[in-house]
């Protein structure tokens, strides 16, 4: 078992700063080229690998250009386009909808407002937080998917279960200048070393400093279960 630094601050300062050592390249893996695109791969990202939605919207978006081309599609037609992703036919009719109130009421732009974002159909804080960050450069908060959830509580920052809660208490104690890169970092280093099922505890740059580290204690504290 590692030895975290005495204040959630320090550690979480040690971490970024270890991380960003490791993964100096670290950003966002969804591929796309204007804020549209980055709303849409990020709504179908939701439950999805990155890859997977890499691979389908290189032909979703040859095909279409403008929310007006979106809102008019047959939800038919946008769900056969996305068949290979999980959820699919939700996450058509969340696409449409969205695309169909951001015609009617943001000039067919998308908005730059944690509020407006978050008022469209199938985004959630953690969607529009990755929006405002990478489509219109407004970091408000940090991104908390499931890497972020699991390495924050493996490594002792947060012992809260849901992303808003740990989105809280992560604002507090990660430097604002690194909320954006922290969700990056978390991710990398998520599927690079510390995943889910076997985390590499020997091969990992946190091992002194996590409370989890596999080599002496019992317990994954992202789970609050014996390894
Ligand atoms: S790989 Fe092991 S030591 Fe490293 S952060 Fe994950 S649980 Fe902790």
């Amino acid at each position: 078992m590692g030895t975290p630094r005495e204040s959630h601050t320090e550690q979480a300062g040690e971490i970024v700063d270890r991380l960003e050592e490791a993964y100096p390249d670290s950003t966002i893996s969804l591929r796309y080229s204007n804020r549209l695109e980055l709303l849409i791969a990020v709504i179908l990202s939701a439950q999805c690998t990155d890859e997977r939605v890499n691979t389908e919207t290189k032909h979703l978006f040859e095909k279409y250009d403008s929310a007006e081309d979106y809102a008019n599609a047959s939800q038919e037609e946008l769900a056969e386009e996305l068949s290979s992703i999980t959820y699919y036919n939700s996450k058509a009719g969340y696409i449409r909808d969205s695309c169909q109130s951001i015609l009617e009421e943001h000039d067919g732009e998308v908005p730059d407002t944690m509020e407006e974002l978050t008022a469209l159909s199938g985004v959630g804080r953690k969607t529009a937080n990755v929006v405002l960050q990478h489509g219109h450069d407004v970091v408000e908060g940090i991104v908390v998917d499931t890497h972020v959830t699991r390495l924050s509580r493996r490594l002792g920052l947060t012992t809260e279960e849901y992303p808003e809660q740990i989105e809280t208490e992560l604002m507090e104690i990660v430097p604002e200048g690194y909320w954006q890169q922290f969700t990056h970092l978390c991710i990398d280093h998520g599927r690079a070393v510390c995943d889910a099922r076997n985390p590499d505890c020997s091969e990992c740059v946190l091992a002194d400093i996590c409370p989890s580290e596999k080599g002496d204690s019992e317990v994954d504290l992202a789970s609050g279960e014996p390894w």
